[in-house]
């Protein structure tokens, strides 16, 4: 079926956007599934001004919470409509969708109304000079939600629950990639009792987000994407001093210790590594095995990328999917050339490609020294590096060497002892034995080029936030 759509949530109307439509491909067989009429300046302008104007401080915080719950409600719902259009996008396996592309974020927007209703605005201190101190947590202003298109509605609804609870309106740009997805996300919106421009959804590309991003109108930046993109992100912001919070791009890595018993962990590391086909941004894309048992680790990942299913990524049985399109393949395959000429060695053997689509298979790599781009440089695909260490000071060490640092694992048989691991690794989040990259109710961000600031949990709530100290005498 061809979606056609025109229309974006703006000051609690539709309104639509005059732009060419512009045609969306389906990363399976290339056919135009969607077209889209995109948001510009016009869009942008309409929907900057209803939320400047929106009058968000009037609603109670009960009815703030109130709201992320029906938006749960509403989604949950609808998983069996909202996950395969998100799978028909991005090619994430139908296995995995309804888990990744919506469960997720209605236990997130669950968890953040419950958080919501705790969270405390302002309190008293003794002054230290005398008198009392009231401190003061007061909405930052118009804020900006701007998400890619891996796990759209999971990431825009993490920023619209934050804003919401904050009393920030906000105006959410995802990417035109899931235009048909998000516009039914904002068809959820639209049903909640919010004040006009309290949420504005404008579907368009990276220039209207640069335009959007460098408005004097929009006090914070959420920013979910690309290291790249963020960097300009963080330099238009800071010419005006906005606010800005970035969750950017990894290369995280986890850890097998030498107890690990691959055949226990054998799904969630599955998923780890290769969940939405390696396009996650917490994907543990370096694996470091303990040399001691390297032989009998390389085969047991070996078996399991071979055993994995590629192809249509709605049918029920599919492991891998395609990525999100013929430009990320070309990417990725160009990649996978540049370190096979530069010595990296192919552990599992590849299967036969569907023709027509955007499909990678998936690849584990070996001889992959720190010096390879492999071991530097996001893939955003299913294609793994290996690397062998002599003792858990050189595990750290590696698992350390990047400039990245969003997320990390360990494995082991003793949850203590990998626990002693994780203490050691420098990323935002570690899991252990588990796919997990985040909490929902605890601080998720990256160190160093993953980003700055964090999101979920009441740390999420306070980015959206200014807090102010009233003295008195
Ligand atoms: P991207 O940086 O190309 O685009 C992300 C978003 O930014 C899109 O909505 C895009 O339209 C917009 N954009 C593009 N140029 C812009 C500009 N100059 N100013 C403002 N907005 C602009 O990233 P992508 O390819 O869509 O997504 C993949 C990346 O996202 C990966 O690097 C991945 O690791 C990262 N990601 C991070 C997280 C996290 O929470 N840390 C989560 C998901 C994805």
């Amino acid at each position: 079926m061809l979606h056609t759509i025109e229309n974006h949530w703006i000051g609690g109307q539709w309104h639509t956007a005059s732009s060419e439509p512009t045609p969306l491909h389906s990363p399976v067989d290339d056919t135009v599934t969607t077209r889209v009429s995109l948001a510009g300046e016009v869009e942008a302008e309409a929907a900057l001004a209803a939320a400047r104007t929106c009058a968000l401080d009037g609603l109670a915080v009960e009815q703030r919470v109130a709201a992320l719950r029906e938006l749960a409600e509403r989604l949950e719902a609808d998983a069996a409509t909202l996950a395969p259009l998100i799978t028909r996008e991005n090619g994430c396996p139908s296995r995995q969708a309804e888990s990744l592309q919506v469960s997720s974020a209605v236990g997130m927007l669950r968890a953040m109304a419950d958080i919501g209703e705790e969270f405390k605005f302002e309190h008293w201190r003794t002054g230290t000079r005398g008198g009392r101190v009231l401190v003061q947590k007061v909405p930052i202003g118009v804020s900006l939600g701007i998400v890619p298109w891996n796990v759209p509605i999971f990431l825009a609804a993490a920023k619209l629950a934050s804003a919401l609870l904050a009393g920030c309106p906000l105006v959410l740009k995802p990417s035109p990639e899931n235009a048909a997805s998000m516009t039914r996300f904002a068809e959820h919106i639209a049903a909640l009792a919010l004040p006009a421009g309290a949420i504005n959804v404008l579907i368009g590309d990276g220039s209207l987000g640069a335009y959007l991003v460098a408005h004097p109108a929009v006090a914070k930046v959420s920013f979910t994407g690309s290291t790249e993109t963020g960097r300009r992100v963080a330099e238009s912001c800071a010419r005006r001093i906005a606010r800005c919070t970035l969750e950017l791009g990894g290369k995280s890595a986890a850890v097998l210790l030498d107890d690990v018993n691959v055949d226990e962990v054998r799904e969630q590391l599955f998923l780890a590594m290769l969940q939405n086909n390696g396009q996650v941004c917490g994907a543990q894309s370096r694996v470091l095995v303990p040399r001691s048992r390297y032989d009998d680790l390389r085969a047991a990942l070996a078996g399991l990328f071979e055993e994995l299913k590629l192809g249509d990524p709605s049918q029920p049985d599919t492991d891998i999917g395609p990525v999100a399109g013929a430009r990320h393949a070309a990417r990725i395959a160009a990649l996978c050339e540049a370190t096979e000429s530069s010595g990296g060695q192919l552990v599992n053997t590849l299967k036969p490609l569907p023709a027509g689509g955007a499909f990678i298979a998936p690849r584990l790599y070996e001889a992959i020294t720190p010096a390879h781009r492999l071991w530097k440089e996001e893939v955003f695909g299913p294609v793994i590096a290996l690397a062998a260490y002599d003792n858990e000071a050189e595990a750290v060490a590696l698992a350390n060497d990047s400039p990245y640092g969003l997320s990390g694992s360990v494995w082991s048989a003793d949850p203590e002892r990998a626990l002693d691991l994780a203490r050691m690794l420098r990323t935002g989040t570690v899991g252990i034995n588990s796919k997990k990259i985040l909490d929902f109710g605890a601080p998720f961000g990256g160190f160093g080029e993953s980003g700055i600031g964090r999101e979920f949990g009441p740390e999420g709530i306070d980015t959206y936030l200014e807090t102010k100290s009233i003295l008195t005498a």
